[in-house]
């Protein structure tokens, strides 16, 4: 049985197609540096930061276009469906069979991956001395968040299809409630839940810190309470800040390499930075866009499967669908999250720049911010001039010239 490639397959596959192939290209041939650049950058951080992130981005791509040429060929070419019928006549089918298809298909793309993973997270953060994590403990992270993924998406797959036989024609809206409601939930729980499985968060204890912590604060009129400090040296070299949670969960989180390695002023302009990203309430809105493209998503999923699948009524409580739906829905979701990249690094990195310009008004402090954009991306060797392609595609965070021209004209 062949399932058939319709007007959204075709549409997506040729834009994921046109994408993969550009990202490649440009990350192979990044073209020329523009000189301006070299004001805040010498040529050898500009080129070791160009060779450092070339590695990162082909083992990106090449991870993605391996999975989805995986994906394409056990949805298309027939081996899904076969695979899926050799499970329920093994399982007798129901609940299980949908269960045992998920498990077997997780698998094979972990294994599809392991390689990529092992790439870029060990071997090539080792060969630019960025990891300090021995290959033993790789491995521990590895396996912890593996564990946490299978039981989590085994239980989503559980109640998916438990809803697509129970709601034959409203499913898609059900799982919409269901999944927007789960990352509520999640946004909320997992820094308290989640996070401290792979490091330790303490409160900040430095009078200095808190000091600044205070002023900064009562300037933002904001009651920033947790500030804490990540044990993050226990893997990276690299220094960061993030802001997390949602209601009473909320929390500023400092890299304790950021602590250790940069300036006082510098770090105050991390935090003021993270207490913009809270003042304006960006976590919200990030999640208010999320839950929209969700219901965006599981409505074009519904229209796809439907014209895809032949749908079957043999077995009654699990529904219209047969266990390889899965690998359908994951294609599915696969290229529409890579086609829709540009779209939500654009409303990233728009909220980045409205969390520089509303941090040095914070601060007053515009040439630390400068110093922090430089230093940051110096020592992280980010690529400082990315071709235009890569930046609208895949850049969350505005590349360093621009952020620092950005503050300039907050500044002024
Ligand atoms: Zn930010």
């Amino acid at each position: 049985m062949q399932l058939k490639l319709n007007g959204i397959w075709l549409m997506l596959i040729m834009l994921t197609g046109v994408f993969s192939l550009l990202f490649l290209w440009f990350t192979l041939f990044p073209g020329r540096v523009n000189p301006e650049i070299g004001q805040y950058f010498s040529a050898r951080q500009i080129s070791q930061g160009r060779d450092y992130v070339q590695g990162m981005r082909l083992v990106f791509i090449g991870g993605f276009i391996t999975q989805t040429v995986f994906l394409l060929w056990l949805v298309f070419g027939g081996r899904a469906v076969a695979l899926s019928r050799w499970i329920q006549q093994f399982t007798g089918g129901g609940l299980v069979s949908y269960v045992l298809f998920f498990l077997v298909l997780w698998l094979l793309l972990r294994l599809i991956n392991l390689p990529f993973d092992l790439f870029g997270s060990y071997y090539w953060q080792h060969h630019w001395r960025f990891s300090t994590q021995p290959l033993g403990n790789w491995w521990l992270d590895y396996f912890k968040s593996a564990g946490l993924e299978v039981v989590l998406s085994a239980v989503g797959v559980a109640l998916l299809f438990w809803i697509m036989g129970r709601w034959s024609n409203a499913w898609w809206l059900v799982g919409a409630i269901f999944l927007s409601l789960w990352l509520v939930v999640q946004s909320y729980l997992w820094p308290v839940l989640v996070s401290p499985l792979f490091n330790r968060f303490e409160p900040t204890k430095d009078p200095a810190v808190l000091a600044m912590v205070d002023e900064l604060s009562q300037k933002a009129q904001l009651p920033v309470d947790r500030v804490l400090v990540m044990d993050a040296s226990q893997r990276t070299t690299k220094a960061n800040a993030y802001f997390t949670g949602l209601g009473g969960t909320r929390r500023i989180v400092l890299y304790d390499n950021l602590l250790a390695d940069y300036p006082a002023d510098e770090v105050r302009a991390v935090v003021a930075h993270e207490m913009a990203h809270w003042r304006q309430g960006h976590i919200a809105k990030g999640l208010g866009m999320g839950v929209l493209g969700n219901f965006i998503i599981w409505g074009l999923l519904f229209m796809t499967l439907k014209t895809t699948i032949p749908t079957i009524s043999a077995i009654p409580r699990y529904g219209q669908y047969p266990p390889y739906t899965w690998a359908v829905i994951v294609l599915f979701l696969t290229l529409i999250s890579f086609t829709a990249n540009p779209l939500m690094n654009h409303f990233s990195r728009n909220m980045e720049f409205e969390a520089d310009r509303v941090a040095v008004r914070l601060t007053g402090d515009a040439p630390a911010a400068e110093r922090l954009q430089v230093r940051l991306a110096a020592k992280n060797l980010s690529d400082v001039a990315p071709p235009a392609f890569i930046e609208w595609f895949s850049y969350s965070h505005p590349p360093a010239p621009a952020r620092i021209r950005a503050i300039q004209q907050a500044a002024e």
